[in-house]
């Protein structure tokens, strides 16, 4: 089972792959969480990206194609991944595809957590009074949210297209969510 946790930045996916992985035994596969291993190794991959991730851009798809191939390369025999904050462009979708292909896998399932862009970004100012991740500063939120919206959501149709794309209410509370969340799963391998 490949599912793709999908939604704006702090739309709770790292929450619910996290919860996921617990249950289920999944990979968990956050490019997010891959560029600031990346940045706290102080790698030149590192290096290379700090900058676009204070600025709330995009770092390039060719980057972090390259990081979903490397991990899927070196976790064969998995039950299934997680896709958290991959793919956020088209380009990525087309790459995740051929990479599953060429393993004889595909993306079965992808969860859309909806929500409300002015709760988010109340519930964004909270993560950052708690968490100071600096790219949570209302400014580069509110770039992150319109790369989102011009960058991902065009994936949405596509996914939704090919009848693999289920909707959540993300507003919810992280239970509610996480139940919502594994009865699409139920569904989709039943
Ligand atoms: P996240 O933790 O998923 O919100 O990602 C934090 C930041 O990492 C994003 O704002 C981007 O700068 C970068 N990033 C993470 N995943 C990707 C991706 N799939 N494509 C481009 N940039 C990414």
């Amino acid at each position: 089972m490949n599912l793709i946790l999908f939604g704006p930045p702090a739309a709770g996916k790292g929450t619910q792959a996290r919860r996921l992985v617990d249950q289920h035994g999944y990979i968990q596969l956050s490019t997010g969480d891959m560029l600031r291993a990346a940045i706290k190794a102080g790698s030149d991959l590192g290096r290379r990206v700090e900058s676009v991730l204070a600025a709330g851009a995009l770092v390039s798809d060719e980057i972090v194609i390259a990081l979903i191939e490397e991990q899927l390369e070196a976790s064969t025999g998995a039950p299934g991944f997680i896709f958290d904050g991959f793919p956020r462009t088209v380009a990525q979708a087309e790459a995740l595809d051929a990479a599953l292909a060429r393993r004889g896998s595909r993306v079965d399932l992808v969860i859309r957590l909806v929500v409300d862009e002015d709760a988010l970004l109340e519930r964004v100012s909270k993560r950052f009074a708690e968490q100071g991740r600096k790219d949570d500063n209302p400014e580069t939120f509110l770039t992150r949210l319109e790369k989102y919206n011009a960058d991902t959501a065009p994936l949405v149709p596509i996914y939704a297209d090919r009848g693999i794309l289920r909707e959540v209410d993300g507003m919810a509370s992280i239970e509610k969510v996480t139940f919502a969340i594994d009865k699409a799963l139920r569904e989709a391998v039943a």
